[in-house]
């Protein structure tokens, strides 16, 4: 039996002036039950808040994950970009590992200074090493590190290099951003049931099941040009995909465990139009809480 999870990337919009802390309960009495703290302007919470954010999750049943910072390029030729990548993805597991939070998503890197994506994917793959040297140095083995699917086709991030990474680093799990699947393959994929299944049996069959226990994904349409990725859209914004109920009869079908967050610009409102898509689909026995509550 699958089980479900749903929040936003972020804080929610209906409390952006709400302290931090008061968030999880807040997710909660909403009928989320994940949050995505957001690092990816930068990691800037200390210890203690950090500490207090993750207790309020634990005591909400808030599963936790957090977003590294959006520059990192472990693919760069400039052993300075190097050296603050590997730093910012350090700071991110520190902070991840005193909230509880049990991913570290973060987007590889760029192709841009390679001669080949091979070399580029190569890069990343040996970078990566003094990162999970410091996993183990401050003694993080609850913190996976997420390498995610990315948007552009300028990123390091095809499904099959995401899978390759976690084939190599110890550590890391797949992030699957089904948005930018879409956007990546200009609309091509993505666009039935059976292209998310596609999807999960890979991840299974080349990783183990471990690598969907549970699967770690971001939603939203969204709206994509040449390059790919453009801009994330709401749910009610039927212009642009994929169809979130293709990603969630997907996954049911596969019967993986899921953790849905939403990058929709209306983060946790889109959040709980996937849980009700879901609910449609799968029926209360999927979700994490309502099946615990009801025995
Ligand atoms: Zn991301």
């Amino acid at each position: 039996m699958p089980r479900l999870r749903f929040g936003p990337a972020g804080k929610p919009i209906s409390f952006k002036n709400i302290d931090l802390i008061r968030i999880p309960e807040k997710l909660r009495e909403m009928g989320l039950d994940a949050m995505e703290y957001e690092a990816v302007r930068g990691v800037k919470i200390n210890e203690e808040k950090a500490k207090l954010f993750g207790e309020e999750a634990r005591r909400n049943d808030i599963l936790l994950s957090l977003h590294a910072p959006y520059f990192i390029n472990l693919a760069s030729a400039k052993e300075k970009i190097i050296e603050n990548s590997i730093r910012r993805l350090n700071a991110s597991i520190q902070a991840a590992h005193w909230m509880g939070a049990y991913v570290v998503v973060f987007h590889p890197g760029y192709y841009k200074d390679a001669s080949s994506h091979d070399e580029a994917l190569k890069r990343v793959i040996q970078n990566l090493e003094p990162v999970v040297e410091f996993r183990k140095s401050i003694g993080a083995k609850n913190v996976w590190l997420g390498p995610e699917t990315t948007g552009k086709i300028t990123q390091v991030g095809s499904l099959d290099e995401v899978i390759e990474i976690c084939r190599n680093v110890e550590g890391t799990r797949p992030v699957i951003d089904w948005a930018h699947l879409h956007a990546r393959s200009m609309g091509e994929h993505i666009t039935s049931i059976d292209h998310v299944i596609n999807v999960i049996e890979k991840i299974e069959k080349e990783l183990g099941t471990w690598a969907v226990k549970p699967l770690h994904m971001h939603f939203s349409r969204i709206e994509y040009g040449k390059g790919g990725e453009r801009v994330h859209h709401i749910l009610d914004d039927t212009d642009f995909g994929p169809e979130f109920e293709h990603v969630c009869r997907g996954v049911v079908e596969t019967g993986v465990d899921g953790v849905f967050i939403s990058e929709s610009p209306i983060l946790e409102k889109d959040a709980l139009v996937m849980k009700k898509i879901c609910m449609e689909v799968c029926g209360v026995k999927c979700f994490a809480n309502e099946a615990k509550e009801k025995g």
